[in-house]
């Protein structure tokens, strides 16, 4: 089934092997390719180099587009969230986040997740099923409809296009690697959408083999990773992926990762009041952090159903970072975007089957 239900998550090669099987010349899927990832189009019949019969053949076999929108909110930040629907009643989220005259998508790449972290709502819904590739990149292509039909032109190329993808949303993407895999290379590949390695940011709670794997697979992407605590105690209280891959093996395997391509690794830190954001865990956080080239990306709880955990005060969070930058490590806070509509990291979450946020 993977790779077959959507167009969109078949290689060159792939669709090349099905345009023969249906006595079809194989050169008509670079064609194909750019009408579904160049020009983006949201109907078959808008191809116009390529036949109907062709057409029809390929609507027999694959959805050229699977998702259904069901629902699409704006944040008082301009940040918005979609409510998409599966070809099989499921429901995903997906969120725009304009910075600047640039515009981020956060897709998700899993229906539901399985790491169980406990701040993170996702987590709620539990485990689904992977996104194929076609799916995680009509996410994107139904957010660049939404700037075409409004308008809006980024800064970079001034084009009704989004500039960064963040592998964010729901799910845990190691997890779906194959999948991440083929979604990052069709939208790095300079004939289709173009974008440039530095602009897709990959982020895991520490799946640790699979960092290994996406090395070797060299996934054209950058690597954020969750440390979110400084000890493995308190990681595997909030994270049970530690309990299988604690702090020393993920960071043996991020020191590989930089050591082999060369890039640095952003640890996203998510500072809880009374456990992550203490004194004690910025200093914790600059044993780890001063000796490797790496950069640290903080962002305050999105407060969930859990009244033991809580984001901490402004006065917290500055302490924190003054100590952290008083050692001369990187660290930047991210701000918050779209919690009003439970759009920020954290909240993505639906009841399956009902369409409703849970
Ligand atoms: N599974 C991947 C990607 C999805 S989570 C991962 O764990 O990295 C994306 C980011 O949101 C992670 O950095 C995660 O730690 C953060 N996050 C999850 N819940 C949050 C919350 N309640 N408040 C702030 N950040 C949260």
């Amino acid at each position: 089934m993977n790779g077959l239900h959507n167009i969109k998550s078949l290689t060159l090669d792939e669709l090349k092997t099905w345009l023969k099987s249906v006595g079809e010349k194989p050169f008509r899927a670079e064609q194909i390719q750019n009408w579904l990832f160049r020009n983006q189009v949201e109907n078959v019949e808008e191809m116009v180099n390529i036949s109907p019969s062709l057409q029809s053949k390929m609507k027999e076999a694959f959805y050229i587009h699977s998702l259904t929108e069901e629902l699409k909110k704006e944040s008082v930040d301009g940040t918005i969230k979609w409510l998409f629907k599966t070809y099989d009643n499921h429901y995903i989220e997906t969120v725009m986040i304009p910075t600047n005259g640039r515009f981020s998508v956060c897709v998700s790449t899993q229906i539901g997740c399985a790491m169980n972290c406990s701040f993170c709502r996702t987590a709620k819904m539990g485990f689904i099923r992977n996104l194929e590739a076609g799916e995680i990149l009509e996410e994107i292509i139904r957010v660049n409809w939404h700037l075409k039909k409004a308008g809006i032109l980024n800064v970079e190329n001034n084009q009704a296009e989004v500039t960064n993808i963040i592998f964010m949303g729901m799910g845990e993407p190691l997890n779906n690697l194959e999948n991440v895999h083929r979604t990052c290379c069709t939208l790095h590949n300079q004939k289709l959408f173009n974008m440039g390695r530095k602009r897709m940011t990959i982020s895991t709670s520490g799946v640790v083999p699979k960092i290994k794997e996406l090395v070797d697979r060299n996934t054209p992407c950058c690597l954020a990773v969750s440390l979110n605590s400084t000890n493995n105690e308190q990681r595997s209280a909030v994270m049970p992926v530690n309990k299988t891959w604690p702090i020393e093996k993920l960071l043996e395997a991020t020191d590989e990762y930089t050591k082999r391509t060369d890039n640095y690794v952003t640890f996203e830190f998510v500072l809880i009041k009374g456990t992550t954001c203490t004194k004690e865990t910025a200093k914790e956080l600059i044993r780890i952090c001063a000796p490797r080239r790496c950069k640290v990306n903080a962002i305050a709880l999105n407060d969930g159903d859990d009244p033991h955990l809580e984001a901490p005060s402004t006065e917290e969070v500055d302490q924190f970072l003054e100590i952290v930058r008083a050692a001369n490590v990187q660290i930047t806070m991210r701000n918050p975007r779209g919690r009003d509509i439970l759009a920020a990291c954290g909240q993505l979450a639906y009841k399956q089957g009902t369409a409703e946020s849970c």
